[in-house]
């Protein structure tokens, strides 16, 4: 029987989480969902210095906004699920201190890994030495065993337990093989080969009782029973060391799968919060405010984007189904995602792309909802009929992307014009401008059934019939009811503001005049 899938999520939270983050969480989802298995979160805390408090927090807000939901995570232990499930907790690795140090002695015991007291000073020295000679210092097979290094594969057993015993400071080196040919897979890179011999033996765990990343990360991967890693290119230098972990352990390893980077919208170089403070495009999924600074990062949500667009424009970052279609909810996205589909190359964000997608997802959304967000945002909608509000925005919403649009292109039908665009009135105000609109007037107060129908029947029959050109009328009707020449179609406009305010404006037109 195969294995269930399960998939992690393992942020540091060090900071707010970054889109990449975001898109990096959507495919580890989208996989676990299509193959029926968990999406976990873990939280990789093991570096104390770079905590930042609320980090956590944000990454379960934020990824729960897109739709995307744990299995397990530190809110959400294994203990609730139904079926005897097994509790795989904690899943923050701050909480896990305790397992780590055994899985490092055994790597000690079995000659794959060693102490090392070298000190930060000792090593800083061994750097400049090698720098001035124009070379890279790297710990490994080739000095390893040298006089110059204190470590245990230099010292007796004895001088080793002296050094632990007195407390001197330590770290757990892995201990590289030489000579070897590696032989490493990625679902989406294919196979590649590394010479160990150019690998460093990287650290461990220290005497402070932590772990390094990379121990604490093949551990709790092994012991989670993550079937999948599917994490950002960043990670892939790391990939020959993590095999050569799973293999000292005696462990099978997971499937990787390295996904291409996020590339600026000039396609050079990786997509920065800076970029996007430049171009004006969020870089987070939710506003962030630094508590150090009280630097406030823009977020997607709070810019009024759409949950559904920002998850649809993240899958196709370095993925695509093959097709044309573009639009996909996160139901389809589970239904088409493949692994085998995700590009290599980087993938070149896009921030109007972004916005064509909230476009699109504007439209599908229900007037009355819109029309709930759109009252909160302006005091003059306060006691207007929610319903009302309603009929606007499906009257405009076509030209919007944002809510945060709709007061521009509704105005008018919330208060009349307070000014008339002076462009505007240099073209649609001619000599006999005033007479027309009395005219229009007229045409206006003697239409009793006030419909978009009757109206338009009236007056564009009365224009036809009197052949006065359809310009010379429309254009100041729509200056009057609007103050520009923008906006949708005037008859619809007149009858929504109904027929006492259609008179007033086209007083006050003639009045300017
Ligand atoms: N903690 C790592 C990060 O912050 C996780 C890398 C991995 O998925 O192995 O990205």
């Amino acid at each position: 029987m195969s294995k269930k899938v399960r998939v992690r999520f393992a942020p540091s939270p060090t900071g707010p989480l970054h889109i990449g983050g975001v898109r990096t969480a959507l495919f580890n989802y989208l996989f676990a969902k299509k193959h029926g298995g968990d999406f976990v979160l873990r939280i990789e805390d093991t570096d104390q210095n770079r905590f930042v408090e609320g980090a956590e927090d944000y990454i379960v807000k934020a990824l729960n906004w897109c739709g995307m939901h744990f299995d397990e995570s530190p809110q959400l232990t294994g203990e609730h699920r139904q079926g005897g499930h097994k509790n795989f907790g904690p899943y923050r690795q701050s909480q896990r201190k305790h397992l780590y140090k055994s899985y490092a002695d055994q790597l000690i015991e079995n000659g794959k890994a060693y102490y090392a007291f070298d000190t930060a000073e000792e090593l800083d020295q061994h750097r400049k030495d090698h720098e001035a000679k124009g070379k890279t210092f790297i710990y490994n097979w080739h000095n390893r065993e040298k006089r110059r290094l204190v470590n245990s594969l230099v010292l007796t057993e004895a001088e080793t337990k002296a050094k632990i015993d007195a407390g001197e400071d330590y770290v757990i080196r892995f201990k590289s093989p030489q000579d070897e040919t590696l032989h490493l897979t990625d679902i989406i890179r294919g196979k590649m080969t590394i010479d160990t011999n150019v690998l460093d033996d990287k650290v461990l765990f220290k005497s402070d009782g932590m772990p390094t990343y990379h121990l604490a990360n093949i551990v709790d991967d092994h012991l989670l029973e993550i079937t999948h890693v599917i994490r950002g290119e960043e990670w892939l230098p790391s990939l020959a060391l993590h095999q050569l972990l799973y293999d000292a352990f005696g462990w099978d390893a997971p499937k990787f799968a390295h996904l291409p980077l996020i590339l600026k919208p000039t396609g050079k170089g990786k997509l920065s919060k800076r970029d996007g403070d430049k171009l004006g495009f969020p870089v987070f999924p939710l506003e962030w405010k630094d508590k150090n600074t009280d630097d406030v990062s823009k977020g997607y949500k709070e810019e009024g984007y759409f949950p559904e667009a920002v998850v649809n424009f993240l899958a196709f970052l370095g993925w695509n189904p093959g097709t044309e279609q573009e639009i996909f909810s996160l139901e389809e996205l589970i239904e088409a995602f493949d692994l085998s589909k995700v590009n290599k190359a980087g993938a070149r964000f896009d921030p109007d792309k972004t916005k064509w997608f909230n476009h699109h997802y504007m439209q599908e959304q229900l007037d009355l909802d819109l029309a709930k967000q759109f009252k909160g945002t302006r005091p003059e909608l306060a006691d207007v009929d929610i319903n009302y509000v309603a009929l606007v925005v499906g009257l405009i919403k076509e030209r919007a992307t944002f809510v945060s649009d709709f007061w521009d292109l509704s105005h008018f039908f919330f208060v009349s014009p307070q000014s008339y665009d002076e462009k505007a009135s240099k073209k649609a105000i001619k000599e006999d401008t005033a007479t027309v609109m009395e005219q229009v007037k007229a045409h206006v107060l003697k239409t009793n059934d006030f419909t978009v129908g009757n109206l338009q029947t009236n007056i564009k029959g009365w224009i036809t019939k009197n052949e006065i050109g359809f310009g010379k009328v429309m254009m100041p009707l729509r200056l009057a009811l609007v103050g520009a020449l923008q906006g949708p179609d005037v008859f619809d406009i007149m009858f929504m503001i109904g027929k006492a305010e259609t008179v007033k404006r086209i007083e006050a037109l003639i009045k300017e005049i």
